[in-house]
């Protein structure tokens, strides 16, 4: 059996539809290869496949014979070990952030999964500073129905802080990273950008993750998302201001 390697493919032509990548990722699952493919904005489409090296040939080969392409480039690069061949770029469902006073003034994570709701309290909030960990507990996955509500309850109020679709990342296919305890995802919320990580760190009665901001451009060290964007993109409202109550200007009281 030979070596792992991996590839890093970039190629060029006619090849902005989403046929092309599905294509492509199911002729790599056929020869048994890993990694991932995305459309870029030039539009050419990048590629990093992992597996062994007559099966990369085989890939390239096949590539080259499309009348669809016009070039191929490859060069080898870091195999990563991934455990899956995906397609990235796409949104895989929606995510949700409300800012909940409850009991406890906390935010509610949620991520579509497969068709469940997927849900973690984090009580400070995210951060896009990737120094910030931010402790969150998950809670029991709920209706998809309650995703987009806000307005007040029996005993506190809730806004939608954030909302947006997002992309499943990572080298391990979901829902298995997450139950794995490591899942990487890249949302596009109005307020929260880019790569984030959930990473278990107990079992028990009480899950307990850690969510952190990627390293990646669209971190922002040395910021308080919270803090500085308090109100609903639903509304525009802040919570105080839902709850009847006088707006901290929680940005300001920080500095
Ligand atoms: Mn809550």
């Amino acid at each position: 059996m030979s070596d792992l390697i991996a590839a890093w493919i970039q190629i060029t032509g006619e090849v902005s539809d989403i046929a092309v990548r599905e294509e492509l990722r199911d002729r790599a699952n056929g020869l048994g290869l890993r990694g991932w493919i995305r459309l870029m904005d030039d539009p050419t489409l990048s590629l990093h496949t992992e597996g062994e090296s007559n099966a990369i040939q085989r890939l390239i080969t096949s590539l080259e014979k499309d009348p669809r392409i016009e070039s191929v480039r490859q060069e080898p690069v870091k195999v990563e070990k991934h455990e899956q061949f995906a397609i990235r770029g796409i949104p895989a469902g929606l995510f949700v952030v409300h800012e909940h006073q409850a009991g406890t003034h906390h935010f509610d994570l949620r991520l579509e999964v497969g068709g469940v709701t997927r849900s973690w309290t984090v009580p400070k909030g995210p951060s896009l500073n990737p120094s910030d960990k931010r402790f969150a507990v998950e809670a029991d996955n709920h209706d998809l129905a309650d995703d987009g509500f806000e307005g007040t309850t029996p005993d506190g109020a809730a806004i939608v802080w954030d909302r947006g679709p997002y992309e499943q990342g990572g080298r391990v296919a979901w829902p298995e990273a997450v139950e794995r305890g490591h899942a990487v995802f890249v949302l596009h919320g109005e307020k929260l950008k880019g790569g984030f990580a959930l990473q278990r760190t107990r079992r028990g009665a009480q899950i307990q993750w850690l969510l952190i901001k990627r390293r990646d451009e669209r971190a922002q060290p040395g910021s308080d998302i919270v803090a500085e964007r308090p109100r609903s993109v639903e509304s525009g409202r802040t919570l105080d201001e839902l709850l009847g109550r006088p707006t901290v200007d929680r940005a300001s009281q920080t500095q």
